[in-house]
């Protein structure tokens, strides 16, 4: 029998969540426990059934709706495995079912969750909100601010918590959409004082 419970990975992009989820996976799968990585299907990008972390663990993941109705249909998969680990949490839907879904697993199960902490206006997501006082718990993880000062063209450096995004080099305006999915040509890493958004 497996233990249980409830452990939120957070930060911004570039901080090495997905690849902190698959190193306690992939510690759990080689003790001799099922494993089992959960991603929320978006575009492309999430379409991908294999996870390659950056220090080339390779772990397939099960493709699932954000909703909680995919969720339930997926619960007897859930729930023949004994850690679960879901990935890019914060584009499940909101809604507390899904949260009440997520606390009895965790119940049952050890249930890693990684998210983004905010988003990119610098507001969290409702459904990590809801989640997050329940965790036992939270590791936050941080990148590295690469924000350029203009003047001296050096880079800050410091531990970044937010995560920045541009359009054409420049910081996006408050109203853009929510979910963008891009990398490194449309987000940075960036600490607070280096987080901008066009109000
Ligand atoms: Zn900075």
């Amino acid at each position: 029998m497996a233990a249980s419970g409830l452990y939120v990975i957070t930060g911004p992009m570039f901080a090495g969540k997905t690849t902190e989820l698959l190193r306690i996976l992939n510690k759990y799968r080689i003790a001799g426990y099922r494993t089992l990585l959960v991603k929320p299907s978006i575009d492309e990008r999430y379409s991908s059934r294999e996870v390659v972390s950056h220090d080339g663990i390779r772990m397939e993941a099960l493709v699932i709706e954000p909703t909680l109705s995919d969720l339930v249909r997926v619960s007897e998969v859930l729930h023949s495995h004994d850690v679960i680990g879901f990935d890019e949490f914060q584009f499940f839907e909101y809604n507390r079912g899904l949260v009440d879904f997520i606390l009895e697993l965790s119940d049952e199960r050890t249930t890693y969750v990684a998210s983004l902490n905010l988003d990119f206006r610098g507001e969290p997501w409702e459904i990590v909100k809801e989640l997050l006082p329940y965790a036992d718990e939270i590791q936050t993880l941080y990148a590295v601010c690469t924000y350029v000062d203009p003047e001296t063209g050096r880079k800050c450096g410091k531990p970044a918590s937010r995560t920045q995004r541009l359009i054409d080099g420049k910081p996006a305006p408050y109203e853009s959409p929510r979910i963008l999915v891009g990398g490194k040509e449309s987000y940075e890493a960036r600490c607070r004082k280096h987080h901008f958004i066009i109000k």
